[in-house]
């Protein structure tokens, strides 16, 4: 029976447009002649190369190193040569460049010698932590941060609850759901990993009510797992953006998270189902992150679908293989229509956070000729984190970057809402972007300021002990003279 829980304010019912995708069973993506790999495919530090150009690699061999306490390792995807480890364009909002390990496939595809562990009931958290962060595993919901961290949170702190996220909010998006439908044994081991790691027996397992094969399937993983325990589905509204951490958290336990608050903060960690997904191959079956199911989808397509696709393939020949009749300059985007970003070509490479390449799609927020604000309130009628966005626009116009912080920029999830409902076809959302990179910017400019301005004190002050130091100790030494001098000349 459907079950449904607590809800947050504003969202929106938008059409899903995701059955031209869920149609056929995921398919696997063949293999490039080109794996371009950039280092930092998560949030944190860049990794630190650990191959030299030449050198031979494997399928699944470690090729760069995380780097800090944030960061990830990185591994080849397929075996073959190192050729390049240089600048290349990321697939990244900024469509900018990062430094980048090129291979050139040898075709074989030959792993690395692996060791299997099917029976994983025998290692500690902390053996488990390790393992998840040596395969490199960050959230593959789109953020992208390393995952062992959050799951390290289990031997540092008390976690109540784990939360799966299998709530798919975001049109056209399919590639949690196709995961669920074929893959639910691998994601329930996952689970069961991260249990097991993190402590914890109580464990949901969030999944929209627009999944109903993803419900059954993965309900029937559940009850074949013998060993898992206090750990429940539950069917949550179709209604976005549930997938959101916080929206997601106050649907299955009513709890809000005040805005610079983290969910460990009231005894919660959430995994995406993706996530659970790589967890449970990386422990079980030895593979680090290496690939990741992309849904290639929109309107320029004869094959839209879900596709195994290795980490490093040109998104070009992703689109190929799914008979695109994309044009150059057509509209092109990662992720949804909603929350996605568009891309300045086709040729960059597919990363560990890539979920969806969407074809002929214009982004919802796209700046089309706005009209003025007529101040009809509706963008904070849907905002889920009842912000006041038409407040936030006028102060971003006016570059008021106090106000904007006054009226809670940051705590914006950029979901797109306003811009959505807007009937001015405001780009409020591109706007809150631009305001937050610009605060970021110049909070940055002003540190670094600030550094240069302590360490020219510094400078200055030290000049002036030494200056000091240096007349006293000429000071002393005339007197010592002095007094040498005079003590001879009593002796004569
Ligand atoms: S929805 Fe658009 S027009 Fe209406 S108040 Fe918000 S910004 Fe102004
Ligand atoms: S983009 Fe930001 S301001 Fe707009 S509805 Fe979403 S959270 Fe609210």
């Amino acid at each position: 029976m459907t079950q449904y829980l607590n809800s947050f304010p504003g969202g929106l019912k938008l059409p899903g447009r995701k059955r031209r995708s869920t149609a056929t069973p995921i398919r696997k993506m063949s293999l490039s002649h080109t794996l371009v790999l950039p280092l930092q495919q998560h949030i944190g530090e860049v990794a630190t190369p650990c191959v030299k150009v030449d050198n031979k690699v494997l399928k699944g061999q470690k090729i760069a190193s995380s780097n800090g306490h944030i960061s990830a390792n990185l591994h080849a995807p397929s075996s073959g040569t190192i050729k390049e480890i240089s600048e290349h364009p990321m697939l990244h909002q900024s469509n900018s460049s990062f430094p980048s390990i090129t291979i050139e496939t040898d075709g074989q595809d030959k792993w690395i010698d692996r060791r299997i562990t099917y029976d994983f009931t025998h290692l500690s958290p902390n053996d488990l932590c390790h393992l998840i962060s040596d395969a490199g595993i960050v959230g593959l919901g789109g953020a992208g941060f390393p995952s062992f961290i959050k799951i390290n949170s289990g031997i540092h702190h008390y976690v109540e609850t784990l939360i799966i996220n299998g709530a798919e909010c975001e049109p056209y998006i399919t590639c949690d759901d196709v995961i669920m439908r074929e893959r639910a044994q691998s994601i329930i081991d996952g689970i069961e990993i991260m249990q097991r790691a993190l402590n914890v027996n109580n464990c949901v397992i969030a999944i929209e009510d627009n999944k109903p094969e993803a419900i059954l399937s993965m309900r029937i993983a559940l009850n074949l797992n013998q060993r898992i325990r206090d750990t429940k589905i539950v069917v949550i509204p179709n209604l976005y953006p549930t997938g959101s951490e916080k929206q997601l958290i106050q649907v299955v336990t009513g709890k809000e998270i005040p805005g610079s608050g983290l969910p460990i903060h009231i005894g919660i960690v959430l995994h995406n189902i993706t996530t659970a997904y790589a967890i449970g191959r990386a422990i079980k079956h030895s593979e680090p992150l290496i690939s990741r199911i992309v849904t290639v989808t929109g309107t320029d397509l004869d094959n839209s679908g879900n596709f195994e696709t290795l980490l490093g393939t040109p998104i070009h020949e992703l689109l190929r293989f799914c008979g695109t009749k994309h044009q150059v300059g057509a509209p092109l985007i990662q992720g949804g229509p909603m929350m996605g970003y568009n891309l300045a070509d086709n040729n960059l490479p597919i990363t560990k956070t890539a979920n969806c390449i969407l074809v002929g799609v214009e982004n919802t927020a796209k700046d089309t000729n706005p009209l003025p604000c007529i101040r009809c309130g509706d963008c904070a009628t849907v905002c889920p984190i009842k912000l006041l966005p038409q407040q936030l626009y006028w102060y971003s116009r006016s570059r008021n970057m106090d106000k904007m912080q006054e009226y809670s920029l940051f705590n914006c999830i950029e979901c797109g809402c306003c811009s959505y409902v807007c009937p001015s076809k405001i780009p409020l959302v591109q706007y809150f972007r631009l305001a937050k990179t610009e605060t970021t910017n110049k909070k940055r400019e002003s540190q670094k300021a600030n550094i240069a301005r302590i360490r020219h004190d510094n400078r200055l002050e030290r000049q002036e002990y030494e200056r000091v130091a240096r007349k006293e100790k000429q000071r002393k030494h005339k007197i010592t003279l002095a007094t040498r001098k005079a003590n001879s000349r009593s002796e004569n």
